[in-house]
């Protein structure tokens, strides 16, 4: 009976996120569809108005890949791999892979030297996802700081954007919690999965209207 307890909540968890996945795959996919098919029907040479249904297609195609992404990010087991690197390199690299974003200045103030054994690629997208929502929360300036704690490496990424409220807060590691119009609401929770897969932890610290602080730590050494 307790078995089959287990796997009924299993399946109306399933069950939920499938629903959830259905409806963010239903509303680009309705518009990529509606625009096409008026392009197709439409025997004007608008072409203005044309450019601008196509902008929406590709626009909307695009939103249904970064979906697609995060999802397989999320739902595939995490393979971890260990090498040794400098972390000022490693956000060095990150920030200047974000550095499209114009309005926003992020500043580093990490040490030379600060060489640890862990998994790079899952650091960078860690960094890159927290990045990303920074600069969604229209942040004007990002500042990124790492230190030893002990035998670990503590990172922290402080924004000044629109913060979080308590309820925000709570939930912002949950599959599927968004608060944007065209978010995933997986950023987060890729990043928890990641920072755990590196064996560390990640803590938010936020108060609305006035910016958030992501503290995570690492063990220096994975293995
Ligand atoms: P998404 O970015 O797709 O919304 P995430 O999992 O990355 O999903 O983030 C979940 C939610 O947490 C966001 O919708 C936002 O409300 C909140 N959030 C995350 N990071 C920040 C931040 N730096 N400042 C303000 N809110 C944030
Ligand atoms: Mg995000």
């Amino acid at each position: 009976l307790r078995m089959k307890m287990a796997e009924r909540e299993r399946f109306a968890a399933i069950g939920e996120m499938a629903s959830v996945l259905a409806h963010e795959i239903r509303n680009p996919l309705g518009s990529i569809k509606g625009f096409a098919q008026y392009l197709k029907e439409q025997n004007t040479d608008d072409r203005r108005q044309g450019t601008d249904f196509l902008d929406i297609i590709v626009s909307e195609s695009k939103r249904l890949e970064a979906l697609t992404e995060d999802l397989l990010m999320y739902a595939k087991p995490v393979e971890v791999k260990c090498e040794d690197f400098d972390v000022l390199d490693l956000i060095n690299e990150v920030v200047k892979s974000m550095q499209s974003h114009k309005n926003v200045d992020i500043t580093v103030s990490v040490h030379e030297g600060i060489k640890i054994k862990s998994d790079s690629t899952k650091l960078k997208q860690i960094l890159m996802n927290i990045l990303q929502n920074a600069i969604d929360a229209e942040s004007k300036v990002i500042d990124i700081k790492a230190d030893f704690m002990n035998n670990k490496i503590a990172i922290l990424i402080s924004d000044d954007g629109c913060g979080m409220s308590r309820e925000v807060r709570e939930n912002a590691f949950k599959p599927f919690f968004t608060t944007k119009t065209k978010g995933t609401g997986l950023g987060l929770a890729i990043v928890d999965k990641l920072t755990k897969a590196i064996g560390g932890e990640v803590e938010i610290k936020s108060e609305h209207q006035k910016g958030t602080v992501f503290k995570i730590v690492i063990p220096k050494n994975l293995i």
